[in-house]
């Protein structure tokens, strides 16, 4: 028997590490079971090599909790430790492990996952911690070792354990009785062990036996019975050890994705829209599977996270930094024994081959994206408008994406047809260029609520285009920055012909003179500081009056609302501004001019500008109610 002083220079390091991260205490049970799942796979691989003589067995580990003995352990069947080795691997390596990460991470929140502690964060929650393991190596003795969270420990012999592999003992402390509670413990298994890659056994569940066959009988009345199935109690176990990301793509089917979604993300309910299957192992090693999910609203978002996995063990579900920004949203796995997982998150940023690995997946979502395109183009139509908004995203956040998205990137016109950018301007190009040369892409951002803008540029016999996310304001700017021979403006951000100028000028009907008579009696009828009103000379068939904001304004506005925008804050604050373009060649337009009764013609001037407001929607509250009354008294 051996005692002994571990060998450390902090001699408070139990502490350290009771309170260390406090919140993040639950993480031992992951380290403790990636640690026996590490010792059966060192077996298996041995056992490959030959250097394990016959057959290794049954190899599934387990978890047990004690309620009584107030204990938590952990058995796997792996490849144990002989005494030299619990000596070398425990008391040196494991401790300064672990010393040298408490010293380095004592102030710092942010580490991922908090991996390097290893098995002595077990200490976080146990008072004792009792090793019993038996080498595979042949004629090694079971020993066992204590140590009750003083630098003291004790190391002998002692036939406990019979067979090969480990038991950790954890010895659970007054304050973390939480960890005594089977729920408890299933909900953790559950978090961090889901796909680990060695069965994990816990508890017992009784199913159905599969071999037995109810018999169905017939009772006096000729009622068929079905007498009840056999039970049969089989153990829990509670991870799938072959998760479908650590498959060849080439072995799945489209059904496989699905249902491994649904093992996700069992509370969702939602199908994905699809999937990409990530698969490198050069110059870094990474799996998994990102879904495009179907979204209802914001809030659902932010639900499936994208969980980090490295070898299959869960790190965490904050993928920032790994993940390009605007595929953080995305649902699903990535595995990547790559990615420094004990640093902090700034460092994580900044590190080059996590930047690597971001731009990979960035690539390999565009490379999809445009396969789905040329595969099934009605089907990728179908899914766009679920989709769009994670490419708008992409669009604006990375340049390299923004030029691969040209090739699928579709937008929708008001019929509900679809083109990508290219076939777009061709399609325009005739009838929406100006006289500038540029051409000019309407867009409307509610064809319901600007009904009768869209109306007007389709008399005319123009297209607008359906923009409608929340990105749209920064969207049209970043397209017309890609391409300068494209300028892009709201349906409603001015009148028709001045939207897409040509050369051609329609001569007013009148003349300065008339203007200036009529500016006042208008600009009297409108909200006060809100209008500035201008003549336009139009065709007779436009509308009289027309409301519109400026483009430029509009999308500041836009912009501020989303936040930040490049130094466009505080725009939100503006007063909202509108133009009330008057037609002045409509007839009703000459007529209000040479109405003599004062009254009379500023009825008809309310009226006309009430029947513009509506149009814009901005006619709310009293005003249109008197609005109403008006148009049922003239009828
Ligand atoms: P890490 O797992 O990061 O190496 P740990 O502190 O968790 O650090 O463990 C230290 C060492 O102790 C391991 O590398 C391994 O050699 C040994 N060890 C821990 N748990 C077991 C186990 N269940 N079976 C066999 N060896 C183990």
């Amino acid at each position: 028997m051996a005692t002994g002083k571990i060998n450390v220079q902090t001699e408070n390091i139990f502490p350290i590490i009771k309170q260390f991260l406090y919140s993040d205490q639950e993480i031992f049970l992951r380290e403790l079971v990636s640690n026996a799942v590490d010792a059966t796979q060192k077996l298996r691989t041995l056992s490959n090599l030959g250097e394990v003589k016959g057959d290794i067995g049954e190899t599934q580990m387990e978890v047990k909790v004690d309620e009584k003995k107030k204990t938590l352990t952990f058995s796997d069947r792996g490849i144990g430790m002989t005494e030299e080795e619990v000596e070398k691997y425990i008391n040196q390596i494991a401790f300064s492990g672990a010393e040298e990460f408490v010293e380095k991470y004592k102030d710092k929140a942010s580490v991922i996952g908090h991996f390097g502690l290893g098995f002595y964060s077990s200490f976080m929650v146990a008072d004792k911690v009792e090793i019993f393991t038996k080498s595979y190596k042949e004629g090694a003795k079971a020993v066992k070792w204590e140590c009750d969270g003083s630098p003291n420990f004790t190391l002998k012999e002692d036939g406990t354990r019979k067979e090969r592999g480990t038991d950790i003992v954890l010895h659970i402390s007054k304050d973390s009785k939480e960890y005594l509670s089977e729920s408890k413990i299933r909900e953790l298994l559950d978090k961090y062990c889901k796909f680990m890659a060695v069965p994990i056994k816990f508890g017992t569940k009784e199913v159905n036996d599969p071999d037995f066959k109810p018999k169905t009988k017939k009772g006096k009345d000729g009622k068929e019975t079905t007498e009840p199935h056999k039970k049969i109690t089989v153990d829990n176990i509670i991870n799938n050890p072959s998760p479908a990301w650590t498959k060849a793509p080439a072995d799945l089917k489209e059904e496989d994705y699905k249902s491994f979604y649904r093992e996700l993300y069992p509370m969702n309910f939602q199908e994905p829209l699809f999937n990409i299957h990530l698969n490198v192992d050069y110059p870094f090693n990474l799996t998994g599977i990102l879904y495009f999910p179907k979204l209802k609203n914001n809030l659902e978002v932010q639900k499936d996270k994208i969980q980090l996995y490295s070898n299959q063990v869960f790190v965490t579900d904050s993928v920032e930094g790994i993940v390009p920004d605007f595929l953080t949203l995305l649902h699903g796995v990535i595995d990547s024994p790559d990615i420094p997982l004990n640093v902090s998150r700034s460092y994580l940023q900044a590190d080059s081959n996590v930047k690597k690995i971001s731009n990979y997946i960035s690539k390999k979502v565009a490379d999809k994206l445009e396969e789905l395109f040329k595969k099934d183009r009605k089907a990728f139509e179908e899914k766009w408008d679920d989709i769009k908004i994670f490419i708008e995203y992409g669009i604006l956040s990375d340049e390299k994406f923004a030029d691969k998205a040209k090739k699928f990137t579709l937008y929708k016109n008001t019929d509900g047809k679809y083109f990508t950018l290219d076939e777009y301007k061709k399609e325009i190009e005739k009838t929406q260029t100006d006289k500038d040369k540029k051409i000019v892409c309407l867009y409307t951002s509610n064809p319901e609520d600007q009904y009768s803008y869209i109306d007007a540029a389709k008399t005319k016999g123009y297209q607008v285009l359906v923009m409608d996310t929340p990105l749209t304001a920064h969207l049209v700017g970043k397209l017309e920055q890609m391409d300068d021979k494209l300028t892009f403006t709201r349906v409603d951000g001015d009148t028709i012909d001045n939207l897409i100028k040509k050369d051609e000028e329609i001569p007013s009907k009148l003349s300065e003179e008339d203007e200036k008579i009529l500016k006042p009696v208008i600009e009297e009828v409108l909200p006060k500081d809100k209008f500035t009103v201008n003549f336009v000379s139009m065709s007779e068939t436009e509308a009289p009056m027309t409301v519109t904001q400026a483009e430029f304004m509009r999308r500041m506005k836009d912009m501020s609302a989303l936040g930040g925008g490049g130094g466009m804050m505080g725009m939100g604050n503006l007063p909202e501004m509108f133009n009330l373009a008057v037609n002045s060649n409509h007839p009703l337009i000459s007529k209000i001019l040479s109405e003599k009764d004062a009254s009379k013609k500023k009825d008809m001037a309310k009226q006309a500008t009430d029947l513009a407001l509506l149009s814009q929607n901005l006619l709310k509250g009293e005003e249109l109610s008197k609005f109403i009354k008006r148009s049922v008294e003239l009828i």
